[in-house]
């Protein structure tokens, strides 16, 4: 993702899961709130953030 782009995250602030610069998410894609999964461009996952369609498949 190109440096100072971050995703649309207001839904995700809104139900209170931990966002950093995406929504945090666990290798499983789990939230900090365990009944929340998330996928796709929105999600940060170890400090990274997704600008590409390949790896949201494998987040998938
Ligand atoms: C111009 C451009 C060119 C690109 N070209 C490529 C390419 O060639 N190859 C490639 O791999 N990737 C490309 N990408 C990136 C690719 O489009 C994204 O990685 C991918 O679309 C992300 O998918 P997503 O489902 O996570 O998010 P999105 O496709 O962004 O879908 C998120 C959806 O959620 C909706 N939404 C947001 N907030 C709310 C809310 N509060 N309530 C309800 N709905 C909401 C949005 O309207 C949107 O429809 C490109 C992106 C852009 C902008």
């Amino acid at each position: 993702m190109a440096v100072g782009i971050r995703p649309e995250t207001r839904l995700a602030v809104d139900a209170h899961p931990e966002v950093e610069r995406g929504i945090v998410v666990s290798d499983r894609m789990v939230t900090s709130d365990p009944d929340i999964l998330a996928v796709g461009e929105c999600t940060e996952h170890q400090g990274q953030l997704f600008g590409l369609v390949a790896p949201l498949y494998d987040q998938a």
